[in-house]
């Protein structure tokens, strides 16, 4: 049979060079969960190399629970990082998604994802007026700061803007930058999600206005440097919106790890010591697929005497929180057991302060906290910050 999408998408040739090793096995943290080889990365491949040239197998169904299996899946990246074959397979399980949307056996909810960027330009389907709502306790500051010409944007994403438990983030955000007087802006109402769910789903067809419209809206402001605190949106900017557009930004795409890093060694943060003994979790979109592994680490060893710890696997080896790919979306349940997994590691390590530079890691990881009941504190690396700030 053929798969459409991985011809076009070249990834034909990923399939046939699987050694069927399994060194991705050790790695991936739905294997892990759920211990199938066909929930494997190696055994995802080796159906995808059976539908292309059947064996003596029975025929593979391509259907809603196949789909399902493809979703089952982070895209953290840690197969590739191990694979002995340098199989990029990322863009493989994105071309695969591809082909299912293509079919019509998206899971149900990221049609819904899709009507809703399409009416209020949000994946929550809130009304896009409503972004700001994250500053209702700064609101008079923040006014002062929506779409006002500033060479510093900064691009808040769907989940810090509208989830009231992520707030925090964007809070310190702008703490942080007050206190080290940079002049900035916030597109409020104007900004529109940055598209990353579409391509982790693997319809970035769907997202070329969006990557048009956000960078324009920017470049109209005179920024020269866009800073996010999301992961997510961070790899979009970052890999997605050139790919898309086949040129530059025109500006410069910063995670708020590596703008708080240039803040540090600028002299520009007077950090105070905290309380706690602090890890820190690396998000696969900032760590794994783009390598910002130094600076978070950076900034926390600047805060002085600082109890840094870190877990049993890190940077490149870091294991995933569960809270990416969109299997927070598609499939919660699983998310949250594998989040449950980096609180055992932040226990075991001895810290009490679990940390990372990503909304969506702290979303999952704060469910496993409050469901474990685990006496850890879930803190994105802006509200470490911000504390040792004294705010
Ligand atoms: S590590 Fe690479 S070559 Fe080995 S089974 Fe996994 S995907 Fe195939
Ligand atoms: S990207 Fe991550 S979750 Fe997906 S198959 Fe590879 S290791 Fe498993």
């Amino acid at each position: 049979m053929e798969l459409i999408e991985l011809k076009k998408h070249k990834m034909e040739d990923e399939i046939y060079i699987c050694a069927q090793c399994g060194f991705c096995h050790e790695v991936c943290p739905i294997y892990e969960e759920i211990g199938w080889e066909s929930a494997s990365p190696r055994g995802k491949i080796y159906w995808l190399k059976h539908i292309l040239k059947p064996g003596p197998l029975p025929v593979i169904e391509i259907d809603k629970e196949f789909a399902n299996r493809f979703f089952q899946c982070t895209i953290c990246g840690h197969c590739s990082e191990v694979c002995q074959t340098k199989i990029n397979t990322p863009e493989l399980w994105k071309a695969i998604r591809t082909e299912i949307y293509q079919r019509g056996l998206w899971p149900d909810v990221l049609n819904e994802l899709i009507e809703a960027l399409k009416k209020e330009k949000n994946v929550y389907s809130m009304p896009n007026d409503e972004r700001t709502i994250w500053a209702m306790d700064i609101e008079e500051e923040i006014r002062t700061k929506v779409r006002k010409k500033a060479k510093v944007a900064y691009f808040v994403g769907c989940i810090s803007s509208f989830m009231g438990r992520l707030a925090d983030i964007p809070l310190s955000t702008v703490r942080i930058m007050e206190h080290a007087g940079i002049n900035f802006t916030v597109l409020g109402s104007e900004e529109w999600c940055c598209g990353n769910p579409l391509f982790l789903a693997g319809a970035s067809s769907l997202a070329e206005e969006i990557v048009r419209y956000n960078v324009a809206t920017l470049c109209k402001l005179g920024v020269e440097t866009l800073i996010t605190t999301c992961s997510g949106c961070y790899r979009a900017w970052k890999q997605e919106y050139p790919e898309i557009l086949k040129e530059d930004l025109g500006f410069e795409v910063l995670h708020v790890s590596q703008f708080l890093a240039k803040l540090v060694d600028e002299g520009k943060l007077k950090l105070r010591s905290i309380d706690g003994v602090v890890t820190y979790h690396d998000p696969c979109e900032i760590g794994r697929h783009c390598n910002i592994y130094e600076e978070p680490r950076k900034v926390l060893e600047n805060i002085p005497k600082i109890k840094f710890v870190e877990l049993p696997k890190t940077k490149k080896d870091c294991k995933c929180c569960g809270g990416g790919g969109m299997l927070k979306a598609t499939n919660p349940e699983l998310a949250a057991k594998i989040a449950s997994r980096k609180i055992d590691e932040t226990t075991e390590v001895g810290a009490n302060i679990l940390t990372s530079g990503c909304p969506a890691c702290k979303l999952n990881l704060m469910d496993a906290i409050f469901e474990r009941e685990a006496t850890v504190e879930m803190l994105d690396i802006t509200e470490v910050v911000a504390r040792a700030l004294g705010s």
